[in-house]
Formats: C-alpha cells, sequence, structure tokens
C-alpha cells in the first residue's frame, strides 16, 4: 500500500468513526425521547378528569420547550364554544386567561384540523402577552376534542423535532381527554332521565335515603321538605293531542320548574308523568308556600300547539311532607303518595299536606 492510500485509509476510518458517535448521540436521544413519550401517555390516561390531563399536557409541553404561557380548551359541539380546562403563566400561581381573550382563533384551527405555528421570523417582534405563537387541534375519529395552545415561548423558535414531538404529545392527549369525555357522559346519563335531563329515579331513591341518614344523624338541622307532582288528566291530554306534543310539555314544564328552584333542590322524574322534589331545611310552613308555587308556576306555563293553533297548559296535584325523626325513606314517600291521593280526589290542580 502506497503512503497516500495509507492515509485516505485512515481518513475514511476517522470518518466512518466520527459518523457511528453521531448516530450513537442521535440514538441516545430517540430512546430518551421515546422514555419521555412513554411517560407521558402513561401519565395523560392515568386521570379521567379533563382538568388534570391539561395540566399533564402543558407539563409535558414544559418538559420540552422553554413555555411562559399556555393553554388548553376543550371543544363545546353543541353551543360551538370552548371550556378552558388548563391555563399556565409562569408568572403567576393562580393564572387565568384575560376577560377579552378571543377563541375565534381556536375554533378556526379546530376546524381547519391542520397545526398553527407562528412563522419564526414574527417570533423575534414584540408579541402580546397572550399571543398564538402555537395552536394544535384535537380530533378523534369520532369528534373535535379541543386545542393545545402556547402563547408565550422563552426561545426563538420551535425546532422541527420539537413539532413533531409536540404534535405526537398532542395525539396522545387528544385520545386522553376523549376517554374523559365519554366517561363523563356515561356518568351523566346514568344519573338523568333521557326526556327532560333532570335527574332519574335511581338517583332520587338514591339522594333520598342519604337526606333521611343524614337528618337521624344530624337533627339540629332541621327538616327537609318532599313533594310528589303528578300531572292531572294526562293521558286524556295525549290522546287529544298526541305523545310527542305531550312530551313537549313535560318538558316544558320541568324547564320551568327548574328556573324556580333553589340551588340545593333536587327534582327529579320519579315515572311518567310524576316528579319529585326534595327541598333541604323545609319546615311544614315552607314546603306547603312551595308546594303551592309549583302548582301556580305549571299552571301558568303555556304551550303553544302548532296543529291546532292554541296555547294549552295543563295543571298538576301534589303531595307534599316533611321528614319526621321516625321516617325511613318509604314512610316519607308513603305519606306524599296519601297526600298526592287525596288532592286526587278532591278535584286536581291542588296540593295537599300530610
Ligand atoms: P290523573 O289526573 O289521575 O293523574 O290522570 P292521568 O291521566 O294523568 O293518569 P294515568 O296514570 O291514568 O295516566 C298517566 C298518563 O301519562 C299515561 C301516559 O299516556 C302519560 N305519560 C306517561 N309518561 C309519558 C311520557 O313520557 N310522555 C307522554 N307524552 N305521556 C306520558
Ligand atoms: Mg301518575
Ligand atoms: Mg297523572
Amino acid at each position: 500500500m502506497s503512503e497516500s492510500e495509507q492515509r485516505s485509509g485512515n481518513g475514511l476510518i476517522e470518518r466512518l468513526q466520527a459518523r457511528i458517535s453521531e448516530l450513537e448521540v442521535q440514538l441516545q436521544e430517540i430512546t430518551l425521547h421515546n422514555r419521555v413519550l412513554l411517560d407521558i401517555a402513561r401519565a395523560l390516561n392515568a386521570s379521567l378528569d379533563p382538568q388534570v390531563i391539561a395540566a399533564n399536557i402543558i407539563s409535558a409541553f414544559s418538559s420540552l420547550i422553554a413555555i411562559d404561557r399556555a393553554s388548553v380548551l376543550l371543544y363545546r359541539e353543541k353551543s360551538e364554544t370552548f371550556r378552558v380546562i388548563g391555563v399556565f403563566d409562569s408568572s403567576t400561581l393562580s393564572p387565568q386567561l384575560p376577560a377579552d381573550f378571543d377563541l375565534a382563533f381556536a375554533l378556526k384551527v379546530l376546524h381547519s384540523g391542520e397545526p398553527y405555528y407562528l412563522e419564526t421570523d414574527r417570533l423575534h417582534h414584540s408579541l402580546q402577552a397572550w399571543d398564538w405563537i402555537c395552536c394544535l387541534p384535537l380530533h378523534s375519529a369520532q369528534r373535535k376534542i379541543g386545542t393545545i395552545n402556547i402563547h408565550a415561548i422563552r426561545q426563538t423558535e420551535i425546532s422541527n423535532a420539537q413539532k413533531d414531538f409536540l404534535e405526537t404529545v398532542a395525539g396522545h392527549a387528544a385520545s386522553a381527554l376523549e376517554n374523559a369525555i365519554l366517561y363523563g357522559i356515561v356518568q351523566q346519563e346514568s344519573v338523568t332521565d333521557g326526556l327532560t335531563g333532570i335527574y332519574n329515579h335511581r338517583y332520587f331513591q338514591k339522594r333520598l335515603r342519604e337526606y333521611v341518614s343524614l337528618s337521624q344523624r344530624r337533627r339540629a338541622q332541621g327538616p327537609f321538605g318532599l313533594l310528589i307532582i303528578d300531572v292531572d288528566y294526562f293521558k286524556p291530554f295525549n290522546d287529544r293531542y298526541g305523545h310527542p306534543f305531550g312530551d313537549l310539555v313535560l318538558k316544558t314544564v320541568v324547564q320551568t320548574l327548574t328556573r324556580n328552584l333553589r340551588q340545593e333542590d333536587v327534582l327529579a322524574r320519579y315515572g311518567g308523568e310524576e316528579f319529585v322534589l326534595l327541598t333541604p331545611g323545609t319546615n311544614e310552613k315552607a314546603i306547603r308556600l312551595i308546594s303551592e308555587k309549583v302548582r301556580k308556576v305549571v299552571e301558568q306555563t303555556k304551550i303553544f300547539n302548532p296543529a291546532t293553533g292554541e296555547e294549552l297548559s295543563i295543571t298538576v296535584s301534589i303531595g307534599a311532607t316533611t321528614w319526621h325523626p321516625s321516617d325511613t325513606p318509604a314512610s316519607l314517600l308513603a305519606r306524599a303518595d296519601q297526600a298526592l291521593y287525596q288532592a286526587k280526589q278532591m278535584g286536581r290542580n291542588l296540593s295537599v299536606f300530610l
């Protein structure tokens, strides 16, 4: 081998060794990257609470990028708006989005389905406190979930590798949030009535048992009231105007009642055209007033029937009672039912207290 051949051979070996070292560093980076992603995926799937998931998303983003401000928004399909489930601001422990913050941009990005990044040269210019530096739409196969947003960073660019990482995390975030949303829906459906949206019979029974045992333990907190409300002559009403219109009437009456109740009252659909109302901290005098108020509110609710062009209304009969220290849930319900029976006997559109 000539001297020059020897030299060029050595040069090749050196270059190959340098390349191997380079690849080793890259491999180490990839391994680290994968481990971080695996940790993030685990953390995201460990909770079914959207706010906890949002906090985990923001901390995952912060592990790679020097973020100063970020937010996570959950999309509400019905109203085409967002619920803010996570906000991060490195300058305060109780961060908030500004009151006048415009979410229309996030809506645009979500509908487009394409990640948005502010152009790098604009990152150098002075930005507003809550600008849009990055907005990642979150989609699942079934639905639009929301967006993850970066509003301020302490670096002059987001590299392509960082963008890949952010988008991979966003993919995990979308599925974690979708699980949480589905879980919330199942939770909600198991306690509410499909037609009217108020609590169902099962949930009411559970709350009634809680009220009875709590009142037994803490008599000082006073009695609570119970109403059973039954629509008068609803069978002939349905026969005359049709079941679908009957459904609309039930929904409208429930909406009107809900608007007239206190936050702590529990209104539930007990059966077809029967409702129950639990009112905490209520004595005989108060429950008598409440039952008369309910009766009048229903009587005054007018529902337009497009088929006949009439304004229609229904009436209800109400059985009212209050908890006695010797009561079980069953004895309390039986007394209210007895009162309701008397109201029906006495001609309907009445409330009776027993
Ligand atoms: P009363 O004054 O004695 O209570 O008479 P009523 O006709 O209301 O009583 P009844 O118990 O005989 O009939 C209840 C009717 O309520 C029967 C049914 O058609 C109607 N109903 C029950 N659930 C629903 C519902 O979800 N939608 C509609 N539209 N009607 C319902
Ligand atoms: Mg009935
Ligand atoms: Mg009835």
